[in-house]
């Protein structure tokens, strides 16, 4: 039997006139709709020369055609390679280059931008723009509904999605069939999802949160989506009434807390709010919990591994953690010197194995080599421990572990005790580059509105709580933090902008 995500998510369709995604301005679309668009648009990929194993590389705006591409890709036996809306002519090149797709299909209005990307990489340049119409919906709209779908195995790639940069240049992590079909199927369990379901779709779809975890969970599941464009606060609480999930990253909670419709009765139909790809403030979880009388449940992933930790549906979801190993996932924490498995409790390395783990990086073996263990472990880079009853703690990336007078301090547990001064709205604590410590803990803070809080208040706060050395030398004061679009600070900024504080 093929193992190919787009046979097993057509094979799990009860009623082809169940809604699938529902639009603001293109309608709904039933799952029969969406079934036959998938085919035109495979038919439209094949007669433009696609091949099975062909990357389709796609800068787009969301849309249900884009989703459709994403399937009718995926039917087609080819790769499908999502790039961030906001990515540059000059980035373009770059992942353009390193993947050599078959075609690459941008918005209107970048194309004469791209031509020249596209024609080195020997692509052909084709179109879709927000609304869904283009170049590339003309050829598929003019073919015919029937495809016949590409077997696949399990291991046969069915993506290419790059990482988001947080930490250095963006690495191509090679995503199969089986990985795929395997994370959707973990969490429809892990989330009790079911036909019934309605989700406020309100994330990008170039990242592996909205496009995997939101699109092949709802899919898999027979429910339904609400497609928005973006993050639309009103559109958000218009939708509340009639969906029962919302997956966002932790800025969606931080922003829909400052509105005071949010309470008990305008989430009353929601079952589940989900919140990933960034940490989220316990401080956040708190409230949104007094106010609503809902639990945010997070959980914890990566382009690489799709998910890997959730908090429970049933049983405690534990502010600050990102919950117990998904089903199939196996979570250790490791010395990060020499790869020994740590006692629990301890902080290290997290590592993590199971069919959700990518089959390596695109063009980079030695990367490959240095990460995915021969035992299929992989090194996730990101440092924790895992606690008495089993949860998951992320207490910061590797790189940013901040090494000072030889001392290893954990960014995140100064976080905490810097967030929980009043005053203060958050943190991101770096290591700056200093004579004496190799490098100093440095404090960048963000104060309420109104709040009177000094560099030395915040020291003095900090000096019983914190060992000597993991107390901040300097706090710097910013309105806010630097974020990329799925809410993750960006650090490597930070550093940047205070590199010669300490000269
Ligand atoms: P790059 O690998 O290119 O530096 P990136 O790691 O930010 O970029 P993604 O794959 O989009 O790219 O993000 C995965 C990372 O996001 C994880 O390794 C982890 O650091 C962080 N992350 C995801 N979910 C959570 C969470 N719930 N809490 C804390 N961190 C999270
Ligand atoms: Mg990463």
């Amino acid at each position: 039997m093929s193992a190919n995500l787009f046979d097993i998510l057509a094979r799990n369709i009860a009623d082809p006139d169940a809604t699938a995604i529902e639009t603001l301005t293109a309608g709904t679309i039933s799952y029969g709709d969406l079934i036959a668009r998938t085919g035109r648009m495979a038919n439209a990929l094949t007669g433009l020369g696609v091949k099975p194993g062909d990357r389709v590389a796609v800068q787009v705006e969301k849309s249900v055609e884009a989703i459709t591409l994403y399937l009718a890709t995926v039917r087609a036996g080819a790769v499908f390679l999502p790039l961030n809306t906001g990515y540059t002519p000059t980035e373009m090149d770059y992942f353009i280059g390193d993947a050599e797709p078959a075609i690459l299909v941008c918005d209107p209005a970048r194309q004469a931008d791209l031509q020249e990307t596209a024609g080195r990489a020997g692509a052909r340049l084709m179109t879709l723009d927000a609304a869904g119409g283009g170049s590339l919906t003309d050829a598929a709209a003019a073919a015919p509904d029937a495809f016949e779908t590409v077997p696949r195995q399990a291991d046969d790639l069915a993506a290419l999605l790059y990482t988001s940069g947080t930490t250095g240049r963006s690495k191509g992590a090679m995503l199969t069939h089986g990985n795929l079909v395997s994370n959707a199927q973990a969490l429809r369990e892990a989330w009790h999802y079911t036909d019934r379901d309605v989700l406020i779709h309100a994330l990008p779809i170039f990242h592996t949160h909205g496009l995997f975890v939101a699109t092949n969970v709802t899919l898999l599941s027979g429910a339904s989506m609400i497609f928005l464009p973006k993050f639309d606060m009103d559109r958000i609480f218009e939708a509340m009434a009639r969906a029962t999930v919302l997956m966002g990253v932790p800025t969606f909670y931080v922003r829909l807390l400052e509105d005071d419709m949010l309470n008990a009765e305008t989430t009353r139909n929601m079952r589940l709010f989900i919140s990933g790809s960034a940490p989220l403030l316990a401080e956040t979880h708190r409230e949104w919990q007094a106010r609503t009388g809902h639990a945010i449940l997070e959980r914890y992933g990566m382009t690489e591994t799709n998910m890997n930790a959730s908090n429970p549906y049933e049983g405690d979801r534990v502010a600050g953690t990102v919950g117990l190993p998904l089903p199939g996932v196996e979570i250790i924490v490791t010395d990060p010197e020499t790869g020994a498995e740590l006692p629990q409790g301890e902080i290290g390395m997290i590592e993590v194995r199971g069919a959700n783990v990518f089959k390596g990086y695109w063009r980079m073996p030695d990367k490959t080599a240095a990460e995915l263990r021969d035992n299929g472990f992989f090194i996730t880079g990101d440092l924790g421990l895992i606690d008495q009853r089993g949860y998951v703690h992320i207490v910061g990336r590797g790189k940013d572990l901040i090494i000072t007078g030889g001392y290893n301090v954990y960014p995140k547990e100064i976080e905490t005790e810097i967030d929980a001064i009043p005053g203060m709205i958050e943190s991101a604590v770096i290591g700056i580059p200093h004579r004496d410590f190799g490098e100093a803990v440095t404090a960048v803070v963000v104060p309420a509105a109104g709040s009177v809080v000094t560099e030395p208040a915040i020291i003095a706060a900090l000096e019983a709580r914190l060992a000597r050395f993991k107390q901040p030398k300097r706090v710097m004061f910013l309105n806010e933090l630097p974020r990329n679009t799925m809410g993750k600070v960006q650090k490597n900024l930070l550093r940047d902008q205070f590199a010669e504080l300490y000269d």
